[in-house]
């Protein structure tokens, strides 16, 4: 996929980068109908419908295979050549119709890709001409998402999705007895989510998560085929977001958008809206536990203190190890502002945080959660591909890389480790279950980053080593 797009990169130190070439090489960010249907795989019963060509179908289904190594169905409208030139509107009728009768889903999620945004389909007059010849009680709730690639990445698509989600099945409701909290974690691991649900509920509350795909796209193994996996959050759930006791939105570029799930119920319906960094490392963790103890009126249950307790002796035992590293980040913008955040907190220098997302945040997210002393060090590109990212890393030959698969390439050409975070992990096991998040997630990456640097200096050792 070649795009030309705005390159920008910022140093911290006042040092300007200027960009070399005005086409992506390997672009650092996914297309944005993939963050959309990660969204309504994360809806229970719900069946992502992407409507343009079956290529863009495909290409996400392979990619979210090859990192959830699960079963993922993603319908498709089907544009031919006709289709391009008279319009998509016969075709996604075709496709409600046929993904109604053959799923019976409980929601579709409708989202738009390049091409029938560019030849301006009226995908909300299509569904509303598809509702009108039929019984209102037989077609399901459908969500529709404009998700131009060409306008944003695969990050963009996803909170998008989220806000369309929320703005058309929210209402106020009755609180009932639950105490419940609407989380938006953002895009994370099902481990992620998993583990969250777990600190939420710790504090006696009910967390209404959008998205929720910890089990949809991280189940067990099944004894027949199942068309939509089990799990997921439902529609009526969501449809009580609006008589949540809070929202709580995890991202720390968030503030880059004019409108957010959290703004959007707390404009809506009073809702108040919490937003803090994803919570990796000390801080944002703490930041989390504060806000649900807040919430909810209840003390910090003792097992985060004592798992925050582990996080600090860990982190004691492996300062020799990662003391005066440093690293370059790249992959997501809230990602890598929740990485550079922890890792400053550990003592490595981030001395690169590259992005192909288009917040335009980063660079103030991280201003904001390095001290200033080490500004000086770091370089942030944001809308960068990995021909830009590449080059700063050479340029400033860090000690670990830490990313996502897709710099492994870069990782080899420059004989730095790459320690995997986020989204895609393709070529290892296990990328659904890696844990970011909590004291728990920060004690895993400070391992996995200790063992990492271990590695590398037993592996150029003349003689090598077993003991420390
Ligand atoms: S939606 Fe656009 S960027 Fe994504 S696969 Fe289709 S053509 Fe490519």
């Amino acid at each position: 996929m070649i795009s030309s797009h705005s390159r920008e990169a910022y140093s911290l130190g006042q040092i300007p980068i200027t960009p070399s070439a005005m086409a992506t090489q390997n672009g650092c960010k996914l297309c944005a109908p993939l963050g959309a249907s990660l969204v309504f795989k994360g809806i229970r019963g719900a069946v992502p419908l992407l409507h343009g060509s079956q290529g863009c179908s495909t290409y996400i289904r392979r990619y979210l295979i090859s990192h959830f190594r699960e079963p993922v169905d993603i319908a498709c409208s089907n544009f031919a050549e006709q289709t391009a030139v008279f319009g998509g509107g016969a075709n996604l009728k075709t496709a409600l119709e046929n993904v109604s009768r053959q799923y019976d889903p409980a929601l579709i999620g409708i989202a738009t890709t390049c091409l029938s945004e560019t030849i301006g389909d009226d995908v909300p007059m299509f569904i509303k001409e598809y509702r009108a010849g039929r019984n209102a009680a037989t077609v399901p709730p459908m969500v529709h998402v404009s998700t131009p690639s060409y306008q944003g990445t695969h990050m963009e698509g996803f909170h998008a999705a989220v806000l369309a989600v929320v703005s058309a099945l929210a209402h106020d409701g009755t609180a009932g007895s639950e105490q419940r909290v609407n989380i938006f974690p953002g895009m994370l691991s099902p481990a992620d989510l998993r583990h969250l649900k777990d600190i939420v509920a710790a504090f006696g509350l009910k967390a209404m998560v959008l998205p929720d795909y910890s089990e949809t796209l991280d189940g067990g193994l099944w004894d027949t085929y199942q068309r939509i996996p089990s799990g997921g959050t439902s529609v009526e759930d969501i449809a009580t977001a609006g008589s949540a006791l809070a929202s709580i939105e995890l991202g720390h570029t968030l503030a880059s958008r004019t409108l957010t799930a959290a703004s959007l119920l707390e404009e809506r319906f009073g809702v108040r809206a919490i937003r803090i960094g994803l919570p990796i490392g000390l801080r944002q963790t703490d930041a989390l536990m504060l806000a649900l103890a807040e919430v909810s009126g209840r003390p910090v249950p003792p097992r985060f203190t004592e798992q925050r307790g582990r996080l600090l002796d860990s982190l004691v035992d492996g300062h020799k190890h990662v003391n005066t590293i440093r690293a370059a980040v790249y992959g997501e913008d809230d990602l890598v502002a929740g990485v550079t955040a922890f890792l400053s907190e550990i003592g490595i220098t981030p001395v690169v945080c590259a992005t192909g997302g288009r917040s335009r945040h980063l660079t103030a997210a991280v201003q904001a959660l390095v001290p200033q002393k080490r500004h000086a060090h770091i370089t942030v590109l944001e809308e960068a591909d990995f021909a830009a990212i590449e080059a700063a890393v050479a340029a400033v030959q860090p000690d670990v890389i830490i990313g996502h698969s897709k710099g492994y390439a870069m990782s080899r050409r420059l004989s730095i480790p790459l320690v995997r975070v986020g989204f895609p992990i393709h070529d290892r096991m296990g990328g659904a279950r890696l844990l970011h998040v909590g004291y728990e997630g920060a004690l895993a990456l400070s391992d996995r980053l200790a063992n990492a640097l271990i590695d590398q200096r037993q592996a150029a050792s003349p003689v090598g080593y077993t003991y420390m």
